[in-house]
């Protein structure tokens, strides 16, 4: 096997070591997991079961075929049950769910994307198009699956059955990342996606290395082939010789013992050398995030990103969670945060995390109806939010966070629904915390550039670095052919930074950031030096956080970081970082 080097953008540190595990793109809409051995039978006569239900509707649609439908029709249909009958597509999956242990969706895409990879292969253009009828058929089979039956992930001991795949795919979706989250898979690549996409996020917060912009990966790299991930550098290095891969082997083993040494910080106060507190805040996606927010020791959650609660969900207007759904989710997480305080993004669709129920057809998502744009055009859904918060907020400290706003008028409004969703709760006895602080996400540069606005009416201000490096730099987070731009020590990024966290000191309001930015051990210097003092990160981060912050003098740093701000020079800045790290 020939070994190669591919070289993308890293996104999350750390070494993965594995078999590569190639999901193509239809292969991202289904549900991945192992089933346990006792249940291996099951899931074969579910599969069974798909096909047979498919060829009865292909049967169907040929008896109703109107006796005016061209020809080719009835043509397309027989096609369709031949490929449906064939073994490679009727058997070999059922093969694949008793050899590997996956689920009869996993393996049916699995073994679609064998076949396509033969059809490739042939020289003959008309064959090689078959290969959409088989993709075809399988679509149906696929979704008479998951129609049919809401089966829960049976899982067998993944660790010790699987316990090195590392997943490789052109694009993975942030819903379809978090599927991952059971900790099958100890790594990512993915050909598209730049740093601080949603898809990234949510794979650092799973803690394991990863890369994204690999641009071909997912055809260079085979099924099973073995990979390495070097998080640090964005390196991915494909059937590695034995030599390479001892040199990672000790390097996986290092970061492992570093990895303990930091978990004795858990309890440990942020407190800088000098005595000043640092308020360290975890940022979520889910409720049941929280145990780890508690176990790492942080002071409470700075940034739920409600949307994940909608996402993934299927097309409906009901298929959105309700509001008593809504409520229970958020009443779970604050009950598990014992008395630390929920900050609850309200929901921030749109771009590149976009609702199923949604079509969106913006030409440029990233600057569409996305947040609280959408939710102030869906005002009966945004109250149904509000309400759900509010109720959860009897229950323990629980704050609103509102996302791009840039508009004063946005500001009203959104005061004026979350008065109405008081008044509503009010109406019908449900009790809620009436002094619930509502803060703003400063990501717009419109918003950075007019904190006047901001300050007098809000409680808190969190900053959404990722967008605002997004909007101030006119660079899609999401495109990997600008991903070299995005860059958090652009002058004019510091400088909004910078005059945010003066705004909000100068008028008593605190001041968080909750962008990527905020877990990166290489900024927590500069960051203090600016004056931050509430840092909102994914938990995986927060203990390097802190030991930087153990680590550091706000006496020592405030000259570097006052000469960082008086300049345009992206040389002396680079060389203020430099100083700064050896401090
Ligand atoms: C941000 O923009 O920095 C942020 C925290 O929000 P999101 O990444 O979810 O857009
Ligand atoms: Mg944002």
């Amino acid at each position: 096997m020939a070994s190669f080097t591919l070289h993308g953008i890293s996104v999350s540190r750390g070494i993965a070591i594995g078999r590569a595990h190639i999901l193509m793109p239809a292969a991202l809409d289904v549900k991945h997991y192992l089933v346990a051995e006792e249940q291996i039978e099951t899931e074969v006569q579910r599969l069974q079961m798909a096909f047979l239900a498919v060829h009865q509707e292909l049967q169907a649609l040929r008896l109703d075929l109107p006796k005016d439908a061209p020809s080719e029709l009835a043509a397309f249909i027989d096609v369709h049950a031949l490929i449906l009958s064939d073994p490679m597509l009727a058997e070999a999956p059922l093969d694949i769910i008793r050899s590997r242990y996956y689920n009869a969706e996993w393996a049916l895409v699995t073994q679609v994307d064998e076949l396509s990879a033969q059809f490739d292969e042939i020289e003959d253009a008309y064959l090689r198009e078959r290969k959409s009828d088989i993709q075809q058929v399988a679509e149906r089979v696929l979704k008479n699956l998951i129609c049919s039956e809401q089966v829960s992930p049976q899982t067998c001991d993944k660790e010790q059955s699987h316990p090195h795949m590392i997943v490789v795919a052109h694009d993975i979706s942030p819903a379809d990342m978090l599927q991952f989250r059971d900790g099958s898979f100890s790594g990512f690549i993915t050909d598209v996606g730049g740093q601080n996409s949603h898809t990234a996020i949510v794979a650092r917060s799973l803690d394991i290395p990863a890369a994204v912009g690999m641009s071909n990966a997912s055809a260079l790299i085979k099924q099973e082939d073995w990979v390495i991930i070097d998080g640090d550098t964005g390196v991915v290095i494909v059937n590695p010789a034995p030599m390479i891969l001892d040199h990672y082997h000790a390097q996986q083993a290092e970061l492992l013992r570093a990895k303990k040494k930091l978990n004795k910080l858990k309890k440990t106060p942020a407190l800088t050398l000098d005595g000043t507190p640092i308020t360290l805040l975890a940022n979520i996606e889910l409720p049941d995030d929280c145990a780890t927010v508690v176990e790492m020791g942080a002071n409470g959650v700075g940034l739920f990103r409600s949307e994940f609660l909608f996402m993934g969900r299927g097309t409906g207007a009901d298929k959105l969670p309700s509001e008593d759904e809504q409520f229970e989710a958020y009443r779970r997480a604050v009950l598990a945060l014992k008395g630390r305080p929920l900050t609850i993004r309200t929901l921030d669709t749109g771009a590149d995390k976009p609702l199923d129920m949604v079509e969106h057809t913006a030409l440029n998502p990233a600057l569409g109806l996305r947040a609280i744009r959408f939710c102030l055009s869906e005002p009966q859904l945004f109250l149904t939010q509000l309400r759900a918060i509010l109720r959860a907020s009897a229950y323990g400290p629980v704050k609103i966070l509102i996302p791009m706003l840039s508009h004063a008028f946005e500001i009203e409004q959104s005061f004026s629904l979350i008065e109405q969703a008081k008044s509503q709760l009010r109406d019908v006895q449900i009790k809620f915390d009436p002094a619930i602080e509502v803060g703003a996400m400063i990501e717009i540069p419109a918003a950075a550039l007019t904190l006047p606005l901001f300050v007098k009416k809000m409680d808190f201000l969190s900053i959404g670095t990722n967008d605002l490096i997004q909007y101030t730099l006119a660079i899609d987070r999401v495109d990997y052919e600008v991903a070299h731009l995005y860059s958090p020590l652009h002058p004019a990024i510091l400088q909004l930074i910078a005059s945010t966290i003066k705004a909000g000191a100068k008028k008593g309001i605190p001041v968080a950031i909750c962008g990527e930015m905020a877990g990166d051990i290489s900024l927590t210097r500069l960051l203090l030096g600016l004056g931050l003092r509430e840092f909102s990160m994914h938990p995986a981060q927060l203990l390097s956080v802190k030991k930087e912050i153990l680590n550091s003098d706000l006496h020592r740093i405030a000259p570097h970081t006052k000469k960082i701000l008086r300049t345009m020079d992206s040389a002396v800045i680079a060389d203020v970082m430099h100083q700064l790290s050896t401090l």
